[in-house]
């Protein structure tokens, strides 16, 4: 077995630990906007793939408007939960920062900078710290930080200590933000600069005061702050409030800018050369590009519905192309 992440001494015997907290996740994309566990429905944003992933309760029915895979149907996998990655003792520790924190949804949010009063300086820090060391340490978004910000977050969190740590964030929530639009969990990060989004939350962590400087891009976004306006465990947390119209901006040009990464283009050309020895026609390379949008939101995004859509326009075009298909 396997040590565990946090501690690096204990076993890491633990089943079912969340990366992203529950009570976290159990707001995002949860149907008809229900908070219970078992009711959400995911996307886990991979390099080049979304997988959506359904809570226990979602009936068939539901399930049915997002996919047309038989086997998602009946499956019952929570992307966001791991075996064996960390010891009961740091999942417990774990437990007791969300437990504090996951208070912060009581507050008003009705100033543009609201003062976190329902949990101390130190563990609203923590909190964050211990939920983006998770998602660096486990590579759950595929992203890692460096490994002298990532030690240094992993000390603090398993220490319960933020002093002369020499690292900040800002904290920025749109309020109802989910009411009109999905939420989603998404990491990534430019040397000392990390940023999440998490349900109705962005934070932006610097490690060191040079970074709060650096103006280091995430997704065209440039991040340069002064460090007296940011949190860092130190005076009561501060949240600043996003209009729903800016958080809005910031989603989609992320997913707008994720879609356009994946490369369709080049990896199309690779497999058309692979079977047919020439790139892909521009006009057939088209169709396939319809050919995906078409399938539900939960499949579209997926291998099989690359293949499938590339499958289908090369039958749809027997001229060009004298193949045949096995039935499958
Ligand atoms: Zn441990």
């Amino acid at each position: 077995m396997c040590k565990c992440l946090l501690c690096q001494e204990r076993e890491a015997t633990k089943k079912g630990s969340h990366i992203i907290p529950s009570f976290m996740m159990k707001r995002i994309n949860s149907i008809d906007g229900r908070n219970e566990r078992d009711h959400e429905l995911g996307f886990s944003i991979g390099l080049g793939t979304v997988e959506t992933y359904f809570g226990r309760d979602i009936y068939e029915e539901r399930r049915r408007e997002f996919t047309d895979d038989e086997s998602r149907i009946e499956d019952r996998t929570n992307l966001d939960v791991m075996d064996n990655v960390f010891c009961p003792d740091c999942e417990r520790l774990f437990s007791k920062y969300e437990n504090r924190y996951c208070t912060t949804y009581g507050l008003p949010f009705d100033k543009d900078l609201e003062s976190n009063t329902m949990v101390t300086a130190a563990d609203a820090a923590l909190f964050w710290y211990s939920v983006i060391w998770r998602v660096s340490a486990t590579e759950h978004n595929d992203v890692k930080l460096n490994s002298v910000f990532e030690e240094k977050l992993r000390r603090a969190v398993l220490h319960e200590n933020v002093n002369g740590m020499d690292v900040y964030y800002s904290l920025n929530y749109c309020k109802n933000y989910r009411e009109d639009n999905p939420t989603f969990e998404f990491f990534d990060c430019n040397e000392d600069v990390a940023m999440l989004i998490v349900d109705e939350f962005m934070i932006v962590l610097f490690n060191g005061k040079e970074a709060t400087q650096s103006g280091k891009e995430i997704w065209k976004m440039a991040f340069k702050c002064d460090v007296a306006k940011l949190n860092n465990g130190s005076k009561p947390e501060e949240i600043a409030i996003f209009p729903k119209v800016v958080f809005k901006q910031i989603n989609d040009s992320i997913l707008f800018q994720l879609v356009r990464r994946i490369d369709f283009k080049g990896k199309f050309n690779a497999m058309h050369r692979h079977l047919f020895g020439s790139d892909m026609p521009d006009f057939i390379y088209q169709e396939v590009m319809d050919e995906i949008q078409r399938a539900k939101l939960g499949d579209r995004f997926t291998v099989l519905n690359y293949s499938l859509s590339m499958k289908r326009v090369i039958q749809a075009h027997p001229e060009m192309y004298k193949v045949h298909f096995l039935e499958s």
